[in-house]
């Protein structure tokens, strides 16, 4: 057997920020770049902004939706950001994992901590950070003029951020986000070096035996 014929579990790779890092930026070509991995779509109950897609940015539920979704306990975890919740389904997590793919989550602390309590083996976490508050104010103030948000959303974020960011110190991993595209390969590095984890590769002993009794 070849290294490369062995079986791999997935990892759950989560990217969290405050908004306007350029976590979306990052988790894109991640995407891109790993035909294997996947990204997990939230469910939320926040309003659909110009240019996003129902089933690929995020499933559109109502309350009574997503409360049921919770009810039944098809939500890996949920919070509320923004005073708005978000979650995230549970069932095309466990199926890529089983499948030995990676998915991709843009979720906060939250949720983060919440996925941490179930599966601390299979996940991998990295905060990213902007270089400066100035920069993180331009990024949104740029972002809220394309997708033509509302000032008072983007007040709340800046005021959300700090407290976000207050929680960069629970992750593995922090990116500071100067350049994405050095941000981007330091995030593949991670990436690479996560899926190489012992405990991930099926099949080691049963190989590094083979190999011991051919000698
Ligand atoms: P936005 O509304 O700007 O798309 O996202 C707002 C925040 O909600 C972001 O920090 C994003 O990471 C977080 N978020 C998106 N989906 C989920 C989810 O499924 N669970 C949790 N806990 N947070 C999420």
């Amino acid at each position: 057997m070849t290294e490369s014929s062995l079986k791999r579990r997935g990892l759950m790779f989560v990217l969290s920020s405050p908004s306007g890092a350029g976590k979306t930026t990052i988790t894109r070509a991640l995407l891109d770049d790993n035909a294997d991995a996947i990204i997990s779509i939230s469910a939320t109950t926040r309003q659909r902004r110009a240019g996003e897609v129902h089933g690929q940015d995020y499933y559109f539920v109502d309350m009574a939706e997503f409360n049921e979704m919770v009810a039944k306990g098809d939500m890996l975890e949920h919070a509320k950001v923004f005073g708005n919740y978000y979650g995230t389904p549970r069932g095309p997590v466990e199926e890529a994992l089983e499948a030995g793919k990676d998915i991709i989550f843009d979720i906060d602390w939250q949720g983060t901590q919440q996925l941490a309590e179930i599966a601390r083996d299979d996940l991998v976490t990295v905060f990213v950070l902007p270089p400066s508050s100035e920069e993180l104010e331009r990024r949104l103030n740029n972002r809220a003029r394309d997708t033509r948000e509302k000032q008072e959303d983007i007040s709340g974020r800046m005021a959300k951020a700090a407290d976000e960011m207050s929680h960069y110190s629970e992750y593995d991993y922090v990116l500071i986000n100067k350049d994405v595209e050095s941000t981007i390969k330091n995030a593949q590095m991670i990436l690479d070096a996560e899926r190489m984890r012992r405990r991930r590769q099926k099949g080691l002993s049963d190989m590094v035996r083979g190999m011991m009794n051919g000698l």
